[in-house]
């Protein structure tokens, strides 16, 4: 059996196998910047941690033997087989090899809420992978991960700037984010096309929303930025089929001016909005929109 100390110095790689562009395979090389995004986690010895796409074990050599528990979920079989030779005398590590967006975290923990997150993951599917986290309860205590440096601007940016949209209300309204680090394509074989940086998204625990209300304000979130030219006024109007005076009579005592457009709201009068209006018993009339 491996000890823990020489699972931890398993070198990486020397060759590579060749990536799979279909699985959007980029293997991180940098072994300074795999740890700084393992450290990011702050993994700990009773920690159960789920890393989606490991590859050839990037992060996987600097998490293993260091928690209670570590799940690794990747789809390529010849990876997998890989993986599961490699890690085959170290019990705490398992392996899914099943595509992670058919993955239910109760097969992967018995305790969802304390589950920690991380991935180097493929870019394609990164917002069907934070839905799959986020659009769900309980959410997981952290998420570290890896996604285009485009992606990390739309979940990061202030409200107000061209890039804050749906993106951003729909992770900013459950969890905190931010930036780790950014990442250079230079420490990527093959080098990508794209920048990446990494992001950590903490849940927030107990969460703002009741779950009725949550998929209220995806729903309002859904009518607002697939109309975000228009006053948030107008949309109320046309999604919930309010008369002027309900919405004068929502807007009032909320210190939101509903006159202005959705992109300047912040995730936070999202949040109050969306209370006003369940509160009211007003409710998305007919499917809205995609958001833009
Ligand atoms: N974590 C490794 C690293 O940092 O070098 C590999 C990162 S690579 C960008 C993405 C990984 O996700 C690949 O190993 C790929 O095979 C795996 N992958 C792709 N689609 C997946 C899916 N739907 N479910 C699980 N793993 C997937």
């Amino acid at each position: 059996m491996t000890s823990r100390r020489e699972l931890r110095r398993l070198p990486y790689p020397a060759e590579l196998p060749r990536a799979k562009r279909s699985l959007g395979q980029n293997f991180l090389i940098d072994a300074n910047i795999q740890r700084r995004i393992v450290d990011s986690l702050e993994p700990g010895p009773d920690d159960e941690v789920m890393e989606i796409g490991p590859g050839v074990g990037a992060l996987t050599r600097h998490l293993a033997g260091r928690v209670r528990r570590l799940v690794l979920v990747e789809l390529d079989n010849d990876l997998a087989a890989r993986l599961r030779a490699e890690y085959a005398g170290e019990p705490s590590v398992e392996l899914i090899n099943r595509d992670v967006l058919d993955v239910e975290l109760e097969e992967v923990t018995s305790d969802p809420a304390a589950l920690k997150v991380i991935g180097n993951i493929p870019y394609n599917i990164t917002t069907p992978i934070l839905f799959s986290l986020l659009e769900r309860r309980p959410r997981p205590r952290e998420i570290v991960l890896m996604v285009q440096r485009e992606v990390a601007d739309r979940i990061l940016e202030p409200e107000g700037s061209k890039t804050y949209g749906a993106l951003a209300v729909g992770v900013r309204s459950v969890a905190d984010a931010k930036r780790v680090l950014n990442v250079s394509r230079e420490a990527f074989r093959p080098i990508p096309d794209v920048m990446s940086s990494v992001i950590r998204i903490t849940p927030h625990q107990p969460p703002r929303l009741e779950p009725d209300e949550e998929m209220a304000l995806r729903n309002l979130t859904r009518a607002a930025f697939g109309q975000r030219r228009k006053q948030f006024q107008r949309i109320l109007r046309d999604a919930y089929r309010l008369s002027l005076e309900q919405t004068e009579e929502v807007q009032s005592g909320l210190g939101i001016d509903l006159r202005d457009r959705p992109e300047t709201l912040s995730p936070e009068s999202f949040i109050r909005l969306t209370r006003a209006l369940t509160e009211r018993g007003y409710a998305i009339a007919g499917t809205p929109p995609p958001a833009e």
